[in-house]
């Protein structure tokens, strides 16, 4: 039933095999104990099927072998003993004989219970190992494959026996080639001595691991630096197997190294070679120093060694009285990070006094405390010594620079004197030429004036001659005191030019013809330049016609009879013209023409009893000079001298309609019995006017020898013409004509103004204020008289030549 229950319970199942094959063998012990008669070694048998069944390893069939004998023991033996129990005191006791035997089998079973487990533990630690030695290997063999590094097992005669993937590839080998192959083969030649003695010595067990940079040598002959790692590997006893060696290759960081090196020697030398002290140390008196450069034993005279060893050297070598001050910089730069700048002075070893600049950079810590500093000790003795000799130097440069300054003060202040008495000089001078010049010509106005009217009479030859040496006299006295006149306006910057376009050719002409009587005199010829009617020289028309007359007048005087002079333009420089005047006279030597242009330098001229007064050319040079020209000469003695003069040239002026002056020459009007008003102070004039108006041409004559008292006559007469002096006593003669043209009596009456000051600027003042015409004294007594005429021309008639 039970078999045939356990059977539709898991019919064909390992357990219920299991548990069949238990209970059939049990009940096979069964059997043989129940045909045995019970007999005690068939007991055994049970015993021994349960121990089969315990190396099963199966609870189900064990316990189905237990609970089968107990039920066996407990039923059969109770029920027939003498079966079960061969024993006859199983007979009378069955159920103590069958506790025996239950206890037995009970014991048996704990027995073979407790083998049982331990061969289940000793199982799983076995199982467990060979687990963990198979993880081990595939953790070596995956470690030995896949290490970034070469490995290889070498062989103790040098072969390998087993290379990972990253060796053949750094051999760039095949693993059956390096497989095939010893380490000596592919060691570079030169480090196969050292590689073999390592080799040796690790062998020998003189060292425990070796540890060689040498080189390998590639299939292609290229050689890498590699750093070789072996160890031996030994068996049970302590013999040596084999070795596990390490390749790394270390090419690159050879060369990193290499460059690391040169970098590391380059910055040292910079370093070293900086002329001052660098360095790296901790800040206070008695921080360390972590390094300093060699040159502080030249600059203090200690090694960098002695000096790093000792942190109290820098504060103990420092000038006592400097320490304060590099101790306070040094704290400040400590304190606040920032850049520590001191000057201080150390005393060498031998005794010296340096000054140094010390310039550091703090290095802070994480929290941005500062540490240490690198800096840098400037040796600054000679600046110092430079700045220190310039201060003084400065400060004895001050006291010179006040004492000077005292001293031109001074000599300024004297000089500021001296200029002042200078200008009064001058102002004298101007006001003493000024007088003397009214004062000559006034004499000078009645010499030349009644000589011209004694000229004009009818005289004796020998008294024509007297009048004449008066005339020549009183014109060289003329001549000499307009020539000092204008002399000392240049001098005392009064000359007043007007610059205006010029035609040269017109100056040249008009100066010719003056000369062309005196040339003709002395059979000179005189030949003028090709005329340039476009050129024009930016200049003073008068006074580059008195310069010209000058030049053109000494070559004529200073000329042989028949001779030649000749005038010619020469284009020097496209902005300037030179004008030269080329005699044929006798010529001026050096020495001469060096003294050509001073004043009153007649180079013997006067002996020779040509007349002049000697200040010509010294004129001419100042009036060339003053209109921006320059003057010169060119000579060569007994064949003629050249003069020249250069002189800006200008653009052509705009024609101008303006209306030509009086010619002079008039048509012979009646101007009897006209009334003619002359103010005038000096008597000796009136005289000469009675002469020439009265006398001559029969007019009546108003004198009036005050400004004032001119004004009232003629409101009074209201003369046809009035002649009016420009100096007057009592107020001056441009007051009088401005009285006089706004008078509507006065106001169209003709007035000829003279003055003893011909300057073009009192011209131009007399004429703007009314002037009908301007002479200069003294009097040109035929030029008065055409003057006169003109005046009192009628309007209409004078319109008409116009
Ligand atoms: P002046 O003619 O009134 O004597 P200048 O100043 O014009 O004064 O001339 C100074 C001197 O230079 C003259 O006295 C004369 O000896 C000399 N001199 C000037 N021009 C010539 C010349 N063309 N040839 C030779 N000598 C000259």
């Amino acid at each position: 039933m039970a078999f045939a229950a356990l059977a539709s319970l898991n019919a064909g199942g390992r357990k219920f095999r299991s548990a069949m094959a238990a209970l059939g063998l049990l009940t096979s012990s069964a059997v043989l104990v129940h045909l045995s008669g019970g007999t005690i070694e068939m007991h055994f048998h049970f015993f021994v099927i349960v121990g089969v069944l315990t190396l099963y390893e199966d609870w189900l069939p064990f316990l189905l072998a237990i609970g089968y004998v107990v039920v066996h023991h407990g039923l059969i033996g109770s029920l027939s003993p003498e079966t079960v129990f061969h024993h006859p005191a199983g007979q009378a006791h069955p159920w103590t004989w069958a506790g025996i035997h239950a206890g037995f089998v009970l014991a048996a079973a704990a027995a073979y219970v407790v083998s049982w487990r331990l061969t289940e533990q000793a199982r799983a630690q076995v199982a467990e190992s060979s687990l963990r030695l198979a993880e081990s290997e595939e953790r070596f063999r995956g470690a030995f494959e896949n290490a970034p590094i070469g490995v290889a097992l070498v062989g103790l005669d040098g072969g390998f026996v087993r290379v990972n993937g990253s060796l053949c590839r750094m051999l760039g080998r095949s693993e059956d080639e390096l497989l095939a192959t010893t380490f000596e083969t592919i060691t570079h030649p030169d480090d196969l001595v050292r590689s073999r003695e390592a080799h040796r010595q690790l062998l020998a067990g003189d060292i425990g691991t070796l540890r060689l940079e040498k080189r390998y040598v590639r299939p292609d002959g290229d050689a890498f630096w590699a750093q070789l790692s072996a160890s031996t590997v030994y068996d049970d006893p302590g013999r040596p197997l084999y070795w596990v060696t390490h390749v790394e290759d270390i090419d690159q960081r050879r060369s990193a190294e290499a460059h690391l090196r040169e970098a590391e020697r380059k910055y040292r030398l910079l370093v070293e070679q900086v002329p001052s002290v660098v360095y790296t140390a901790e800040y206070g008196e008695s921080g360390r120093w972590y390094y300093v450069s060699p040159r502080i034993e030249s600059m203090l005279g200690f090694t960098p060694e002695k000096w790093l060893a000792d942190p109290d050297l820098w504060y103990e070598r420092m000038v006592p009285e400097d320490r304060e001050r590099a101790m306070a910089d040094d704290a400040r730069s400590r304190t606040t990070g920032e850049p520590l700048r001191s000057e201080y002075r150390l005393r060498s070893r031998d005794g010296r006094v340096v000054w140094v600049r010390d310039e550091a950079e703090a290095v802070l810590d994480d929290e941005g405390n500062p540490v240490f500093h690198h800096g840098i000790l400037v040796d600054i003795t000679l600046q110092k010594e430079a700045q220190n000799s310039v201060e003084r130097l400065a400060v004895a440069l001050e006291g010179r620079v006040i004492e000077r300054t005292a001293e031109l003060e001074e000599a300024n202040q004297e000089l500021r004197e001296a200029k002042e008495v200078a200008e009064r000089a001058n102002r004298a001078k101007s006001e003493f030429l000024s007088r003397m010049s009214h004062e000559l010509r006034t004499p000078l106005n009645a010499i030349l004036g009644f000589g011209q009217l004694l000229e004009t009479s009818t005289l004796s030859p020998d008294d024509d001659e007297s009048v004449q040496q008066i005339l020549k006299g009183g014109r060289h006295l003329l001549d000499l005191i307009n020539e000092v006149l204008d002399i000392a306006r240049i001098e005392s910057s009064k000359l007043s030019l007007s610059l205006e376009p010029v035609s040269v050719d017109d100056v040249i002409r008009e100066v010719t013809d003056l000369v062309l009587p005196l040339a003709a005199e002395r059979g000179i010829e005189l030949r003028g330049p090709s005329p340039d009617p476009s050129c024009f020289l930016l200049t003073d028309r008068q006074r580059l016609k008195q310069v010209m007359l000058n030049l053109l007048a000494n070559a004529v005087k200073y000329n042989h009879e028949g001779g030649s002079v000749t005038v010619f333009y020469h284009d020097d420089r496209p902005d300037r013209l030179s004008i030269w005047v080329t005699d044929t006279g006798p010529g001026i030597s050096q020495e001469d023409r060096e003294r050509l242009f001073i004043p009153f330098h007649r180079l013997g001229a006067e002996q020779r009893g040509v007349e002049g007064t000697g200040l010509g050319l010294a004129l001419t040079k100042a009036l060339v000079q003053a209109m921006n020209g320059s003057i010169g000469v060119e000579s060569e003695v007994g064949r003629g001298s050249s003069f020249w003069v250069s002189l800006p040239r200008t653009e052509a002026p705009e024609p101008s309609h303006d209306h030509k002056a009086p010619s002079g020459t008039f048509a012979p009007l009646s101007i009897r019995g006209r009334t003619v008003l002359y103010i005038e102070d000096n008597p000796s004039n009136h005289t000469l006017m009675e002469r020439l108006l009265v006398d001559r041409l029969d007019m009546r004559l108003l004198t009036a020898i005050q400004g004032r008292m001119g004004l009232d006559l003629a409101r009074e007469h209201a003369p046809h013409l009035i002649v009016l002096d420009a100096h007057l006593p009592d107020t001056s003669g441009q007051e009088v004509l401005s009285g006089l043209r706004a008078d509507p009596v006065t106001r169209e009456t003709p007035v000829i103004v003279m003055s003893a000051d011909g300057s073009p600027g009192q011209m131009r003042r007399m004429m703007t204020a009314g002037a009908n015409a301007f002479l200069t004294k003294p009097l040109d007594v035929k030029l008065f008289l055409e003057t006169v005429a003109e005046a009192l021309a009628p309007r209409d008639l004078a319109r008409d030549r116009e």
